[in-house]
């Protein structure tokens, strides 16, 4: 209401519902700023991002959520959070199971904690009761949905966990929590509820799409044979939640902790796919070109000659479809504003990992009829550098990465490594004349640094340089006990080798290979020796194909005799999930 009216002061001004709603629906503007203010203070105040307070829910390892609009067009996100050091659900479920651990019992205190599904005060009936009463005494009373949260107390340090009836900061603190309980159940009441309506309602099986009302459990209990986990959920009608985070955001927030692989899996194809997702789902696409059929059937029928029947039925469609695929004034001045539609703890790097493992293979391949127009080509930019056009690709600057990089592999080298132009002082640093650089045939340097294959593998185990490429020596700024450091520079012949250098992240600060122009192969399904191959190009370090197996041998074999990391296994493990992920929708 700030945002949208045209007070500079604040004030608590509790306009009637319809002056609000009218507000809001004439300035778009401030419902994007207000959600983005939320989205913020949730990030750092709630999950401790930037912040010195730990998190709610512990100590974040990342985050990612999507921004949607619902019906009504408001605002609103889905967020999957990862906690540091949490555990598989398979690792939860082996220690769930061990009956000589306290596991069990502190999992279900943390769990309870955060993962709420009923009201504290009393049952749904009770709690409208009271909240009826209280309009009625008090019909002046503003809801708690309008209002601010308010701090805690002081905690009492004398007799924490005792608490004593006389001391008045142990009662500041009792009357602060009881307060706290029934503000919560309020604004749940108020506005956590689900109310079946005609929308959610499935006529042909007479139930609800939302599943409501969901089951019940009395109190948590694990199945002593699978090993779930049911967690203690008391009222039928509330989606679950965290009594603090209602207690601070005031409006409608759903909390739930994956506890299945399945349900893993669904939610995070569902909240990352979001992003990719047009707004028109494929069946209301469907849905909306048959409703134009419909009703048009009497032209369709008529004598009209076929393409003007066509070309009217094709505008209607078009029109019909741009309705259906409007984007709602806040999602509008989101964009507007240059607020994001994503937020994210990670950096994420677009990544055509295709022409990587084409290059790999080429190596190998017996010569192709020249131009037969199925090869996949090396996306290649062009640069004019002094008056010449060169031609620049990431396959290029992969090949032709500084000797300090050699042993690092594909992967990593996405994730870690920035190609810059040198500053002045790093130009004046190097000797170089450009004529005979330009003039170098770019193949027969490659091979001048090209590793044998035999240096290749003893070089496997030491992937300490790969892990920390810091290790290399190497500072960006070019200066190290007040010793100049070389500057790194591609291979010689590289056409940037004179005019770019690298910008080396560390682990925390790494990106996220996008993979982008096709799905990786899978191990599971489709050609071995193609998934072989993009695994060894990804993991293995080469600068050329000819490094990633011997004469003769199957990519298969190359794959198995290859000693892949602990780390690399894992991630390979997790391309996988995002199969998984997508067959369960
Ligand atoms: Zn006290
Ligand atoms: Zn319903």
């Amino acid at each position: 209401m700030y945002y949208a009216d045209q007070n500079k002061t604040y004030y608590p001004n509790f306009y009637s519902q319809d002056e609000r709603f009218r507000l809001i629906a004439n300035n778009p503007v401030a419902g994007a700023k207000f959600f983005k203010m939320m989205v913020d203070l949730f990030l750092k105040h709630v999950l401790g991002i930037n912040s010195k307070n730990r998190g709610l829910y512990g100590d974040t390892s990342g985050y990612y959520g999507t921004v949607e609009q619902q019906g009504r067009l408001t605002l609103h996100l889905h967020m999957l959070l990862w906690i540091a050091n949490s555990l598989t659900p398979q690792e939860v479920r082996d220690r769930l199971l061990d009956p000589t651990s306290d596991f069990q019992t502190r999992m279900v205190q943390y769990l309870e904690s955060v993962h709420m599904g009923e009201f504290t005060t009393g049952t749904m009936e009770q709690v409208q009761s009271v909240l009826e009463k209280e309009a009625a005494l008090h019909p002046n009373r503003i809801p708690s949905t309008l209002t601010l949260p308010k701090a805690a107390p002081e905690q009492c340090i004398t007799h924490h966990n005792t608490q004593d009836n006389t001391c008045k900061k142990c009662q500041a603190s009792l009357t602060w929590w009881e307060q706290f309980k029934t503000i919560v159940d309020e604004i749940l009441f108020k506005s956590n509820r689900h109310k079946c309506h005609s929308g959610c309602t499935d006529p042909k099986y007479n139930s609800c799409k939302a599943r409501f009302p969901r089951d019940v459990f009395v109190e948590t209990a694990i199945n002593p044979e699978t090993g779930s986990l049911n967690i203690k959920k008391g009222e039928a009608w509330l989606n679950t939640f965290t009594d603090i985070l209602t207690y601070l955001m005031r409006c409608n927030t759903d909390v739930t902790s994956l506890l299945s692989g399945t349900a893993i899996k669904s939610t995070v194809a569902y909240v990352t796919d979001y992003i990719t997702k047009t707004p028109l789902k494929t069946h209301t696409m469907f849905e909306a070109i048959k409703t134009v059929f419909n009703r048009n059937s009497e032209f369709i029928n008529g004598n009209l000659s076929c393409q003007e029947k066509t070309r009217k039925l094709m505008i209607q469609i078009v029109n019909t479809l741009t309705v259906q695929g409007e984007v709602g004034g806040p999602m509008a001045c989101m964009y507007l504003l240059g607020h994001p539609d994503h937020y994210t703890s990670h950096m994420f790097r677009p990544f055509f990992w295709k022409a990587f493992v084409h290059e790999a293979n080429k190596s190998w391949e017996q010569p192709q009829l020249e131009d037969s127009g199925d090869v996949m080509m090396d996306k290649v930019i062009l640069h004019k550098v002094n008056g010449n056009v060169i031609g620049l690709s990431p396959v290029m600057d992969y090949l032709m990465r500084p000797t300090i990089f050699k042993d690092m592999c594909l992967y990593d080298w996405i994730r870690l490594i920035t190609k810059r132009k040198m500053s002045k002082s790093e130009k004046s640093r190097i000797k170089y004349t450009s004529e005979s650089d330009n003039d170098m045939d770019v193949d027969s340097l490659t091979e001048d640094d090209a590793m044998d294959v035999d240096d290749v593998l003893s070089h496997s185990d030491d992937m300490a340089m790969v892990d920390d490429p810091l290790d290399c020596n190497y500072f960006p700024e070019g200066k190290r006990n007040g010793k100049l450091q070389k500057v790194i520079q591609f291979l010689k012949g590289h056409p940037q080798w004179s005019t770019h250098t690298f910008t080396v992240s560390d682990e925390s600060a790494g990106k996220v290979p996008c993979f982008v122009g096709g799905t990786i192969p899978r191990p599971d399904s489709g050609d071995r020796g193609e998934y072989c191959l993009a695994m060894l190009t990804l993991f293995r370090p080469w600068r050329s194909g000819l490094d990633l197996k011997l004469e003769g041998e199957s990519w298969e074999d190359a794959f198995h005799g290859y000693k892949f990391t602990q780390r690399q296994q894992d991630i390979m493990k997790f391309f996988n999930i995002r199969y998984e992920c997508n067959e369960m929708q």
